[in-house]
């Protein structure tokens, strides 16, 4: 069953990749943020990334119209009323969530599957926020989302079948190719991942090494793209830390306790990219 109106929720890095990924599979799309300033950032987001594949020439700039006119700002979650199905990719606080599937239980027409991008926490827990936990269930698209392949789909326990397969087959309407997860915290890819962020970041705590050379070592020896520090900037560290707290808390294993210095940072606002100043600085 194709979808017609795809509604995401948050305009953040995560959300506005979303959306444009979707408008760009000729998706109608909803996009909405609590501020009107947030969902402006998206947008502009959105514009600069399509702008970059328009200089390249690997997009024509009528379809870079095309599919920006395909996204409408909200910033009421009651817009979400004309949705077919939902992505909620809001920060990663499980009251947010919580409150947001409540809301959009209430608002979305019954046929609506709701699905959230969370990184780690439990779909089962967020869908008992609703009174159909049936129709939930979790998309985990990775950062950057218009670049990465990746969709990791989650169903919780109570997830049915067709709410799975009308997923699936959405991931692959949006030309990205899923992998199948069961519903434990961090689910696959950040239960692997986060454990080995976090250890580089003990090891910039103990003095180990140099930021420079942790990322180095994991780049050049272990061929990895970018090196851990710089991928948790890119991540946010905030989210870094949430992802590290669902794991530590859900899994009561104390190897997923968060490094303290991964923890002093967030308290100090400095989230990675996003904030302008992480392990590393931006401009
Ligand atoms: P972000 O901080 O860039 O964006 C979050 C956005 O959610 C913000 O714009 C915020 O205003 C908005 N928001 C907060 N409460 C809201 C509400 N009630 N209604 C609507 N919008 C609301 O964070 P992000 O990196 O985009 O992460 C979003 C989600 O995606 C999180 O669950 C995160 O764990 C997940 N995720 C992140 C990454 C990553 O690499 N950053 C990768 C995969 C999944």
């Amino acid at each position: 069953m194709k979808r017609q109106t795809f509604g995401v929720i948050g305009a953040g890095q995560m959300g506005a990749g979303i959306a444009q990924v979707a408008a760009a599979s000729g998706l109608t799309v909803i996009m909405n943020d609590i501020k009107q300033e947030f969902v402006d950032r998206g947008l502009t987001t959105i514009a600069k990334n399509l702008q970059r594949l328009v200089d390249k020439g690997k997009l024509a700039d009528d379809d870079k119209k095309a599919i920006l006119a395909r996204i409408t700002p909200s910033t009421a979650l009651s817009d979400m009323a004309a949705a077919d199905f939902v992505v909620e990719a809001a920060s990663e606080k499980e009251n947010i969530k919580f409150k947001i599937f409540q809301d959009l239980d209430e608002i979305c027409a019954p046929h609506v599957i709701l699905a959230s991008n969370t990184s780690s926490i439990p779909i089962g827990r967020i869908a008992a926020h609703t009174k159909r936990p049936e129709k939930v269930i979790g998309m985990h698209f990775m950062n950057p989302v218009p670049v990465m392949q990746l969709v990791e789909v989650i169903c919780g326990l109570a997830t049915a079948p067709e709410t799975l397969e009308t997923t699936l087959a959405l991931t692959k309407q949006m030309g990205k190719t899923p992998a199948r997860a069961n519903d434990y915290p961090g689910f696959i890819a950040n239960r692997i991942l986060l454990p080995m962020i976090n250890e580089a970041i003990f090891c910039l705590y103990h003095g180990v090494g140099e930021r420079e050379d942790i990322d180095t070592v994991m780049k050049l020896g272990m061929n990895h793209p970018m090196g851990p520090l710089a991928l948790a900037d890119l991540i946010g560290l905030d989210t870094c830390l949430a992802i590290m707290n669902t794991l530590h808390e859900g899994l009561g294993d104390p190897k997923y306790r968060p490094c303290p210095l991964l923890r002093q940072y967030v308290e100090a606002g400095w989230l990675g990219r996003k904030s302008g100043r992480g392990f590393y600085t931006y401009e």
